[in-house]
């Protein structure tokens, strides 16, 4: 078996009204999808974290960079693949979109091998150890509007979204540290004796501004603070992580088992968050799994993305040993973004109804049991939303 073709499909749309988080506003929806074929027939799917204009120039990598690397090899072969690509372009990235594009292909790889196998993703890792996983919503953007106006949303989207079903909601802070926590109060209080809620400040504080919030947070219950610092502020996650009771979560902006080797081995983070369409597809998200479970780090994986991302990510989920076990261990979580998103909802040819299982199954999602990712995308919308370059 051989791979003939690495087509990358990068679709968009505008929303419907613009979001933004603690570092810039966008008014576009982006997908970037990886397509493998082969001459056997079977056609395995992939997709690359990264919006907007980093989607298009991830797709000259996927196209003219790693394709010619890996036309002919036999797609059976991942791990092999996998090495060969990463080794030739370490000269020009080992982190960053060579590794966000090389994702892709490595997912779609793992995608033909359970169709050929005939065996769901779960299956091929070694089994499921859940066979539904618990879903969080995340909402809560940031808009051009003012603290009042923030604060009152806020309240009502908390609110909205333990509505849908869902247990724990997720919000974003940025606008300052104060008014975060004016905002993590509001939400506190919409979801007191509810739910759970976790802050996302997408790295926007120093670490005194993280100490801040992060004490008001310990106050409130907030269950995690996620990315509080900049990625590269090793030293700052640590002294976070030691001086605050909150969870801190983070490590979505890392790549590799090398750079996972770093931050496990620095102590800062409570909890993991790799995300499998940039770190380096699912054959790397493994050993990075193997990594944090060897530093007794729960992993939540990080969810971005279309519903190619979001049922690689289920499959992920439901093979992952509970850390460290139990009667009622620890269990991993589904990241699900609550805004507009036709690229999750609308993509599939059979749709996974992410939000009406969420409501029927008491917050729980199934995950996919056909083989592979369990999961294709419907030609027909892939071409209506593909941006032509
Ligand atoms: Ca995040």
């Amino acid at each position: 078996m051989k791979i003939t073709r690495v087509t990358s499909h990068v679709l968009q749309y505008d929303l419907p009204e613009e979001l933004g988080y603690s570092q810039q506003f966008y008014a576009r929806r982006t997908a970037h999808l990886v397509e493998v074929e082969t001459d056997e027939g079977v056609t395995g799917w992939g997709e690359c974290f990264g919006p907007g204009n980093v989607a298009l120039a991830n797709k000259g990598i996927v196209e003219r960079v790693i394709q010619p690397m890996v036309i002919g090899d036999d797609p059976m072969d991942r791990d092999v693949t996998w090495h060969k690509v990463y080794n030739l372009l370490r000269d020009h990235g080992q982190k960053g979109m060579p590794l966000q594009a090389l994702s892709g292909v490595d997912i779609a790889l793992w995608d033909i091998a359970g169709k050929v196998a005939g065996l769901p993703l779960h299956k091929l890792i070694g089994g499921a150890h859940r066979t539904r996983v618990p879903a969080y919503g995340y909402g809560m953007m940031l808009k051009r509007e003012s603290l009042e106006d923030h604060i009152a949303r806020f309240a009502d989207e908390a609110a909205g979204i333990l509505g849908m079903g869902f247990r724990s909601v997720k919000m974003k802070v940025g606008l300052g540290p104060k008014a975060d926590v004016k905002l993590c109060e509001a939400v506190a209080a919409a979801v007191a004796g509810r739910g759970r809620f976790m802050v996302d400040a997408n790295r926007c504080y120093t670490t005194s501004d993280a100490f801040h919030v992060g004490r008001a947070l310990e106050e409130l219950g907030a269950y995690w603070f996620e990315e509080p610092v900049a990625p590269e502020d090793l030293d700052g996650y640590r002294e976070l992580r030691t001086g605050l009771k909150v969870n801190i979560s983070g490590g979505e902006a890392e790549f590799n088992r090398w750079g996972w080797r770093q931050i496990l081995e620095n102590r800062g983070l409570d909890i993991a968050q790799p995300e499998v369409c940039a770190l380096g597809g699912i054959s790397e998200y493994l050993r990075v799994l193997a990594l944090a479970h060897a530093h007794f780090t729960p992993v939540v994986n990080h969810v971005w993305g279309s519903a190619i991302a979001v049922a690689t990510n289920l499959q992920l989920l439901a093979a992952m040993p509970a850390m460290p076990g139990g009667l009622n261990p620890c269990e991993p979580m589904l990241e699900f973004d609550t805004t507009h998103n036709a690229f999750r909802d609308e993509l599939l040819s059979e749709p996974l109804n992410i939000q009406d299982q969420v409501k029927s199954g008491n917050g729980y999602v199934n995950v996919p049991d056909r083989p592979g990712l369990g999961v294709e995308p419907d030609a027909e919308f892939v071409r209506h939303y593909e941006v032509a370059c």
